[in-house]
């Protein structure tokens, strides 16, 4: 990505160096493309902080924090409503505990493997970081479908992946929560396992959790709360609201939902939601209790709302969402969904803003497509922090068992998500990339991480 323009010597020999550390990256983890995506973006953007602070190479930092300090995998077997025994992979990365214990969701999608969970464990570290809180950065997950699967199946799964991934977590360790296809649901039979295995009540051993056994108020809200909060300033920024504005979110689960219902809240009408079979476009307005109820309840398809809402249209594929003219674009569904012909687009339609919900889902490609077009960009780890920043204020209540409110929890998040976004602003032009919140966000999650490493030595 072209990010960093190289122009003195020290900025050369740093980019020189960065390019060596991602070559061994390559190297070590072959075939790995999300996970080399992922570490290259950042990469990238910490030259400038190379070429300032030579600290930070003398000490190994980038060699070191590439490097998961462990990568779990291990065997779920399982048996389903036939009687026949299944077998699916778990995994666990516990990337950095300089910070905080390891952080960061579980993923359950036929996709997943080892790239994907280091690819998101290592944009943890950094996200977690930004968030101001003492967490470090984890994921973890399984190829395990739920889509299909029956309740009795998904309980039998989690319990088998919990006996396992038990070994390894604990509530000053390792804190799981959810991700793709791990919900409410997976939480509870995950949490219950854990409790029958180690006995006791350790309530801060996973996030996400129900309202009746330690969870936080706000955290089902909480990532696409955030994240209209941080959309939110970068438009203060360029004078501008979300009032009147037209929204197109891809997804209709967890961080897209509530996405939809903050943005909507402040006015602006979005026209756009898709699943991973296709996208409906309804020209006045999506209407949200149908998308809940579709998606919430009923776990059913997206397709269904057309049913619903005759004047609304039901397309394919997920792809072309993007060629539907707004304003603001927010990608809340999975990785690399916007590539860089779709972000071209965004453009050609006049799209202004994008901001990440979901993890990496603009190709790097994409993300040069909106520098070198004046859309102002919120990645990924900057904007959906919400959820894991009000993750670790769900550990804070548990350890103090205690409960806040709906609206303390939710005033801690409106702050968290602006301060995040000032000290993204704040670093991007420290170093010299005024306005570049993909430098900025990088910069300033690492630096926290970096002289903690450097404090504790080379361990
Ligand atoms: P959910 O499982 O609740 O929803 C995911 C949505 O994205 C669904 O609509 C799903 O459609 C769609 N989707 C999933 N995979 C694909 C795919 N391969 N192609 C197209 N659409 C797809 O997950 P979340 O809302 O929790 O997570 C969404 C994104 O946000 C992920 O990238 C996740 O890592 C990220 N995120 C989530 C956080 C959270 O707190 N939940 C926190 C920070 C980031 P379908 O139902 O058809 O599968």
């Amino acid at each position: 990505m072209a990010i960093t323009q190289q122009t003195s010597p020290e900025l050369q020999e740093a980019q020189q160096y960065v390019n060596e550390v991602y070559e061994t990256v390559k190297k070590r983890n072959p075939g790995e493309s999300e996970f080399h995506q992922a570490v290259k973006e950042i990469l990238d953007s910490l030259t400038p902080v190379f070429a300032k602070n030579p600290k930070y190479r003398n000490n190994a930092i980038l060699e070191r924090i590439v490097e998961p300090e462990r990568l779990i995998t291990f065997r779920v077997p399982w048996v389903d409503d036939q009687g026949k025994v299944q077998v699916n992979r778990g995994f666990r990365v516990q990337f950095n505990s300089a910070i905080g214990p390891y952080k960061g969701g579980l993923r359950f999608h036929p996709s997943v493997n080892a790239s994907i969970i280091k690819f998101l464990g290592f944009e943890q570290i950094f996200k977690n970081s930004l968030t101001g809180q003492p967490i470090g950065g984890g994921k973890g997950g399984s190829d395990f479908d739920p889509k299909g699967k029956s309740d009795n199946e998904v309980m039998k799964f989690t319990q088998s992946f919990m006996t396992e991934l038990s070994k390894y977590i604990g509530p000053d360790t390792d804190v799981p929560a959810g991700d793709i296809g791990v919900g409410a649901r997976e939480i509870g039979y995950m949490f219950g396992q854990y409790k029958r295995l180690r006995g006791g009540n350790e309530a801060g051993v996973l996030t996400g959790k129900g309202l009746t056994y330690g969870g936080s108020l706000t955290r089902t809200e909480a990532t696409g709360y955030g994240l209209v909060y941080f959309t939110a300033e970068m438009l203060k920024t360029k004078g501008e609201s979300f009032n009147g504005k037209t929204v197109v979110v891809s997804g209709s689960g967890n961080v897209s939902i509530y996405a939809i219902e903050k943005a909507q809240e402040l006015g602006a009408k979005i026209v756009a939601c898709s699943d991973s079979n296709g996208y409906v476009y309804d020209k006045n307005g999506i209407n949200l209790a149908t998308v809940k109820r579709l998606k919430e309840v009923e776990r059913k398809r997206i397709k269904e709302y057309v049913t619903e809402h005759p004047t609304a249209e039901y397309f394919e594929g997920c792809e072309n969402i993007w060629s539907i003219p707004c304003d603001i674009a927010l990608p809340c569904a999975t990785q690399n969904e916007i590539n860089e012909a779709s972000a071209k687009k965004l453009v050609a339609n006049g799209v202004k803003f994008v901001a990440e919900g979901a993890n990496m889902p603009s190709t790097l490609e994409a993300i040069d497509v909106y520098l070198s077009n004046n859309v102002y960009f919120g990645p990924a780890k900057a904007a959906n922090a919400g959820g894991v920043a009000v993750s670790a204020l769900e550990m804070a209540q548990n350890s103090a068992r205690l409960a806040w409110t709906f609206e303390e929890v939710d005033a801690k998040l409106q702050t968290i998500m602006k301060n995040i976004y000032n000290n993204s602003v704040n670093a991007a032009a420290e170093y010299g990339h005024a306005g570049n919140l993909v430098v900025g966000s990088n910069i300033a999650g690492f630096l926290k991480v970096a002289d903690t490493m450097v404090a504790h030595g080379v361990v």
